[in-house]
């Protein structure tokens, strides 16, 4: 295989370089300038980083670094970094991100190694510009476990969180996230991003439980990022149910603590609780 003399300008490090979610005229001049000029590029795999050096006309040599060989190749990757340039990608999007790479960056700043970022293509970032939802504070999730238990506990983690949330998701269990989020988070607004990038793109936005039922109809094709809505304001407090629960109290404490337990309990004023307590106990 001919390939190109390392470029003497690069130099020795870790460079991460993101890579295209589906459309390859998303690979900025800048990565493909640092693929051509490392001396390896470490890959989830090569068929698919392959394909993406055909495009723009670079030979390199690749490493296989994905999960299952990851702690046995990390260290020759790091000494190798002490006197050469090594590129990290993903089969698609930002190393990292749902994908491996953290331990390696963690490795190589510990052992001195310069590591250089080159920033692009992310499906969660990608998919929150789509759906139309808040975007100042967001928590992004990664995959929810598979097993149903895990999976709504790790939804119920969340559920107070005042932030968008970001999900990454496949076809076939869509419609059964959708349903479990609708389940754990109530039936907030949200959007479903599907093939970001490429010819068909989408994003559809509607309640949870209708875009449950929705794709529970037809799971789609592709690849899939959810987003959902923060929780709404906290429904302001119902006299009636104050009232109730001031009655209520006021059968086990005197006025002054049952108020002080329901001003804390409804957010409401402590004065007018009182007040409103003795006038109950006079048989208001
Ligand atoms: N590191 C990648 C990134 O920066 O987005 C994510 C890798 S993760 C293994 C793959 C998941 O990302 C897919 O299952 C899907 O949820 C999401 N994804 C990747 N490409 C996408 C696209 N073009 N449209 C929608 N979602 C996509």
């Amino acid at each position: 295989m001919d390939i190109p003399r390392l470029n003497a300008n690069l130099e020795p490090g870790l460079y991460i370089v993101a890579t295209p979610i589906g459309n390859l005229s998303d690979l900025s001049p800048r990565a493909s300038a640092i693929l051509a000029g490392v001396a390896l590029i470490a890959c989830e795999d090569s068929r698919v980083t392959a394909k993406l050096l055909q495009h723009i006309g670079v030979k390199r040599p690749m490493m296989p670094y994905h999960d299952h060989n990851a702690d046995r190749v990390r260290p020759g990757l790091i000494e190798r970094m002490r006197s050469e340039a090594i590129a990290l990608v993903s089969d698609a999007g930002t190393p990292l991100i749902s994908d491996p790479g953290y331990k390696l960056v963690r490795d190589a700043r510990a052992a001195g190694v310069t590591v250089t970022t080159i920033p692009g293509p992310c499906a969660a970032i990608a998919a929150l510009t789509l759906a139309g939802l808040p975007s100042d504070r967001f928590l992004f999730m990664g995959f929810l476990p598979p097993k149903q238990k895990a999976r709504a506990d790790t939804i119920a983690e969340v559920a107070a969180v005042r932030a968008t949330l970001i999900f990454y998701e496949s076809g076939p269990r869509l419609a059964a996230t959708l349903g479990a989020l609708a389940e754990g988070l109530g039936d907030r607004e949200a959007g479903v991003a599907r093939e970001i990038s490429k010819r068909f793109e989408e994003c559809l936005t509607d309640s949870l439980s209708a875009l449950a039922a929705r794709y529970a109809e037809a799971p789609p094709k592709g690849e899939i990022v959810i987003v959902v809505a923060p929780p709404g304001e906290a429904p302001a407090p119902n006299a009636d149910d104050a009232d109730a629960a001031l009655a209520e109290a006021l059968t086990r404490l005197p006025p002054a603590k049952a108020a002080g337990e329901i001003a804390r309990k409804f957010g409401l004023d402590r004065k007018e609780l009182y007040a409103r307590a003795m006038a109950m106990k006079d048989g208001d």
